[in-house]
């Protein structure tokens, strides 16, 4: 069996960075980290053991002891942001500067008097933090989600981490429901959601199965586990190399892998090292597949 890893995959820029800003945090006992800083469960438990607090995502309303509150790569609303200062709480601000973008796009655009609208997942804490700085808006994440909305200007941006394919039909549902309105598209989803997405594209025909490796609630591991379904491809989606059975790769000749964006390299490294080793395979790198494959 041939183990193809994706041209792009795992963590992301925007994560990296969060993660060297915590390393820097000399006092960890102080900080409470507002939301999962990555999905990753060995992770968040290493961080509990060298005393980070945490707050869990659905779980904002409660009391934070600590005099630091660290804001995770997702970002939160400068409302959020104001509520804690007003609580007396020093900001450690790791927002990816990606998401901060999305922030400053449907300010402007909410300023130029545009209703704005984000394709994106409804509640997701990213979209959250991007809502509440914002008056009026709607949240699509499904073509039966789009409405008439009464405004004359409608500006659409997106989540970071929404899937490229999905674009056309939300942005077509949208334009067909609001017929000579002023439609403003601005594409906010990042290059490494992009990267990765395209590459499980050209994954597709090259393997007989796709393994996904991330959190279980991580949307972008789980939109990449959806495009690989999407593609063909058979998918198996884990959270570390424990999960692997060698009795699923039975007549599997060639597998493919890549990793959502907060899924560290060592854990991609193990699962990669285990499928090697369970089957003895040859590992190329995809572009180097592909480089093969058209010379051959
Ligand atoms: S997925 Fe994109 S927006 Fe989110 S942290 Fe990574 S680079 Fe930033």
């Amino acid at each position: 069996m041939e183990v193809i890893k994706a041209s792009a995959w795992g963590m992301c820029e925007g994560v990296r960075r969060a993660m060297e800003m915590v390393k820097e945090v000399k006092a960890p006992r102080e900080v409470t980290i507002y939301g999962e800083l990555v999905h990753n469960p060995e992770i968040i438990r290493e961080l509990e053991v060298k005393g980070f607090h945490s707050l869990p995502e659905e779980n904002r309303e409660k009391k934070i002891k600590t005099p630091y509150v660290l804001i995770t790569a997702h970002g939160l609303s400068q409302m959020g942001k104001a509520k804690l200062k007003g609580q007396g709480k020093d900001l450690i601000d790791t927002t990816c500067p990606l998401v901060s973008r999305i922030h400053r796009e449907a300010q402007k655009l909410q300023n130029a008097g545009y209703f704005v609208v984000i394709l994106g997942k409804p509640g997701h804490v990213e979209v959250r933090g991007i809502t509440e700085d914002l008056s009026r808006y709607a949240v699509v994440d499904k073509v039966e989600a789009a409405r008439t909305w009464i405004t004359e200007k409608i500006g659409v941006i997106s989540q970071s981490t929404l899937p490229p394919s999905r674009v056309p039909e939300l942005l077509e549902a949208i334009w067909k429901l609001n017929p000579g309105k002023e439609i403003r598209w601005v594409n906010t989803i990042c290059r490494p959601t992009r990267d990765r997405q395209h590459a499980i594209h050209q994954l597709a025909g090259q393997v007989d199965m796709l393994v996904v490796v991330g959190g279980l609630h991580s949307n972008n591991t789980l939109q990449l586990a959806a495009l690989g379904r999407q593609l063909g491809m058979r998918v198996l989606q884990i959270q570390s190399a424990r999960e692997l059975v060698p009795h699923q790769f039975e007549g599997i000749q060639r597998v493919g892998l890549t990793a959502g964006t907060s899924t560290p390299d060592w854990v991609v490294e193990e699962i990669y090292q285990s499928l090697t080793l369970m089957n003895q395979g040859k590992v190329f790198q995809s572009s180097e597949k592909e480089r093969l494959v058209h010379a051959s």
